[in-house]
């Protein structure tokens, strides 16, 4: 009864192996597993040296994945910016087949530890330990539980206030291999627009990924069924629209809107029961980050990977680590939240439109 991970995105399978590494078996709640939905999301390039001390790296040695070395942006100007990486010192990111990486990232964490596959729909103190209420009546006690929920926060919204920035909404689509006789260039856009910001990238298979970001109030009602919606959200574009003309992509349809609004508890991790039962929140469930960062995942894999230390001096007796963790995902929302005002105040072309308005002061 010792240590319980529960969820199983990226974060949740990375404390699981960081916790495996330091001889800890813990149990892992993994709900229904995670639906990722076909994309090609960027994994920046700091998520190498972490993948590396989970000694799982080579998950990235796969063809669906490509390096991402150029992205232009437009943001701020009409002119597009390129950002090379190949001159840049942090090295490479990737573009990523999302849910074949999500998969490679679980396969490994499963070969450490059995997933049992419920979801936790309570937690209460319950003298020594934690007891976790399961959705089948059930319960498990754990002296440290790791909350790796996702934005549901399941268990950390119970123990530390969560806050969130401006409500964005995002639809995401994955169009048709490009046409056989133009090569795309293998590279990723970000633009702004009046209403909101696209990101737009080839993946390694040649089709095109976007994902529109915009507030509640500017994303169309039913823009899932209404292709003439979409086609006007693309035609408001000034750069990725060109690029999808000049390949001749489809322009796909959106499947799903998902939120992607940055939320984050305001108490990360921290002790109960007079020290004798603690808990940490991390990834999305600790902090969720505006996409337009793209740190998402490599934040997750972090603090999962935190968890090895963290949870290994808690059960040894040591709780220094637990709170140098708290303080650490403390002070990045707070260096997140100022850096995101001024990105999106950098934007001064669309500064009189709603989206821009509040984007720049929330
Ligand atoms: C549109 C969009 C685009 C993005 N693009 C990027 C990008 O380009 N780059 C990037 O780095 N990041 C990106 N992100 C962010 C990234 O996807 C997340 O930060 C990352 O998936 C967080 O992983 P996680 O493990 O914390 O949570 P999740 O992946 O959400 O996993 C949560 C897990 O918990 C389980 N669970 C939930 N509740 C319970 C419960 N009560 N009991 C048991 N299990 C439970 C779920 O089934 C799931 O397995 C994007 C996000 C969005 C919305």
């Amino acid at each position: 009864m010792t240590v319980a991970v529960v969820g199983a995105g990226l974060s949740g399978c990375a404390a699981v192996i960081a916790l495996a590494r330091r001889g800890i078996r813990a149990t892992w709640l993994a709900g229904q597993g995670t639906r990722v939905e076909p994309f090609g999301e960027t994994l920046a390039p700091a998520a190498g040296a972490i993948l590396d001390s989970l000694g799982i790296r080579d998950v990235l040695d796969d063809h669906r994945h490509r390096a991402s070395v150029s992205t232009f942006s437009s943001w701020g100007s009409d002119t597009l910016q390129e950002r090379n990486a190949a001159l840049a010192l942090t090295g490479t990111g990737f573009v990523l087949d999302r849910p074949a990486f999500e998969a490679a990232v679980f396969a490994r964490a499963q070969e450490l530890c059995e997933p049992i596959g419920t979801r936790v729909v309570g937690i209460a103190g319950a003298g020594e330990a934690w007891s976790l209420g399961l959705a089948d009546g059930s319960s498990h006690l754990a002296r440290f539980v790791v909350d790796a929920t996702g934005r549901h926060a399941s268990i950390g919204r119970r123990l530390g206030r969560r806050s969130t920035g401006p409500r964005l909404l995002a639809v995401t689509t994955t169009t048709h291999e490009a046409p056989s006789d133009v090569e795309p260039t293998r590279a990723t856009m970000i633009e702004a627009m009046p209403d909101g910001w696209i990101y737009a990238a080839v993946r390694s298979d040649r089709r095109l990924c976007l994902a529109y970001f915009t507030s509640p109030a500017s994303m169309p009602r039913g823009i899932t069924r209404q292709a003439a919606d979409w086609g006007d959200i693309l035609a408001s574009s000034a750069h990725v629209s060109r690029w999808i003309a000049d390949v001749g992509f489809d322009l796909g349809q959106p499947a799903v809107v998902r939120d992607a609004s940055a939320a984050w508890l305001g108490t990360p991790a921290g002790t109960a029961q007079d020290g004798r039962c603690g808990w940490a929140a991390i990834g999305d469930a600790a902090a969720a980050f505006d996409p337009l960062s793209s740190h998402g995942m490599t934040s997750a894999l972090w603090m999962g990977e935190r968890m090895g230390a963290v949870a290994h001096g808690f059960i040894e007796g040591d709780p220094a680590l637990l709170s140098d963790y708290a303080g650490a995902v403390a002070r990045g929302v707070d260096a997140f939240i100022r850096a995101r005002r001024m990105v999106y105040a950098r934007e001064i072309r669309f500064a009189d439109r709603p989206f821009w308005a509040s984007a720049a002061v929330g």
